[in-house]
């Protein structure tokens, strides 16, 4: 199903598309910059990944979940409380969640949406552990109106063809823009001040070409987010009995796919469409659920790892310019 598909059956209201501009420059090469804009990777061959306008859209993630918020009754959910254990029955089936506080809160079916570090994924499956970190990624919000009308609906992304360094931005609203610095994980963030982050990205990456000095400049440093990118071998299944894992709590996704949000969407589509079409036979639409989605969030993982080892190759082969983005072919299209 497109990403807008699954948006308008949640019922989040899409803006009109902006027309795809410069969609069809696959990357240009300044010095040791490639510099890419506006479409999706290059498959080994040379050939784009799809060559029609992408269908994504670009939503702030509070404003996903309050909207979806509204079309629940009043009360339904109990904020600031978290799952600490789970209290199984002899045929191994989930009849209550504990929270922190002591209550216990029983249910038929459970859906599990705790994010990467999942408590339920862990007592439910304790063998599988986060992979160590390998990258970090420096992830800045700046409120700059002016840079967003720049930009347009482009997405950028500066590579250095040389090192394991990367630098994109992502415009999030009118007024707003993400913009990120990949680096294999070393240490260099890890505690420094907010003053030391800025020095050290101005190190890095403040020669690079426009609009990154002017990014780091009005950038409030204190403000950063030091994502300890991490991902986790497939679960041998998304549901368990009367369990099912959903978005990151099923997948933890490295950064290089950015497909965290969407594949969470469209696991909350699937699984809604598929209990309503079985709401009798909930164990079996949570299975059937497994069997939709498994596939393509396995995939995501896959190709999230060659994507990070390819980034990570570029310190040891910097005269490899030739495909820096390259997808497994098997890579599934979304
Ligand atoms: C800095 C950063 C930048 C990112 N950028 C992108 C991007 O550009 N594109 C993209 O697609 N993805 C991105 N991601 C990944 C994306 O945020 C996730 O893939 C997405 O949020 C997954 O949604 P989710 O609902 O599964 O999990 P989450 O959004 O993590 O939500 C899980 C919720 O469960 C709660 N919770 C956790 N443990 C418990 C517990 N024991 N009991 C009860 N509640 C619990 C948490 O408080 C949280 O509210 C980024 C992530 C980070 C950290």
């Amino acid at each position: 199903m497109a990403a807008s598909d699954v948006l308008r059956s949640l019922a989040l209201p899409l803006p009109a598309a902006p027309k795809p501009v410069g969609a069809y420059t696959p990357f240009l090469r300044d010095g040791r910059l490639l510099y890419t804009s506006g479409h999706l990777p290059l498959l080994p061959d040379g050939t784009l990944l799809r060559e029609e306008p992408l269908d994504a859209v670009g939503m702030q993630h509070g404003k996903v979940a309050s909207h979806l918020m509204l079309r629940l009754p009043p009360g339904t959910v109990t904020w600031s409380r978290t799952v600490t254990s789970l209290d199984r029955g002899p045929d191994g089936r989930v009849r209550a969640a504990f929270l922190d506080d002591g209550s216990r809160i029983e249910a038929d079916v459970f859906l599990a949406a705790d994010g990467n570090r999942s408590a339920v994924r862990n007592i439910l499956f304790p063998g599988l552990q986060l992979k160590p970190e390998r990258v970090n990624e420096l992830v800045c919000l700046l409120q700059a109106p002016d840079i967003v009308e720049r930009l347009g609906p482009s997405f950028l992304k500066f590579v250095d063809a040389g090192r394991a360094l990367s630098v994109g931005v992502v415009p999030c609203s009118r007024n707003h823009l993400v913009w990120f610095m990949q680096v294999p994980s070393d240490n260099r963030f890890e505690g420094r001040s907010h003053e030391a982050r800025h020095e050290a990205v101005r190190r890095l990456v403040g020669d690079w070409a426009g609009p990154v000095p002017e990014l780091i400049a009005r950038t409030q440093f204190g403000k950063s987010y030091l994502w300890r990118t991490t991902d986790i071998d497939p679960l041998p299944s998304l549901s368990a009995g009367n369990v099912a894992f959903v978005g990151d709590a099923g997948h933890p996704l490295l950064p290089f796919t950015s497909q965290g949000v969407a594949s969470a969407l469209t696991d909350a589509a699937a699984l809604g469409d598929l209990l309503d079409e079985s709401p009798t036979d909930i164990d079996g639409a949570l299975a059937r659920y497994s069997e939709q989605r498994l596939p393509e969030t396995t995939g995501f993982v896959t190709a999230g790892r060659a994507l990070q080892q390819a980034f990570l190759d570029r310190d040891a082969s910097p005269a490899d310019m030739k495909s820096p983005f390259a997808y497994p072919a098997a890579h599934p299209q979304s």
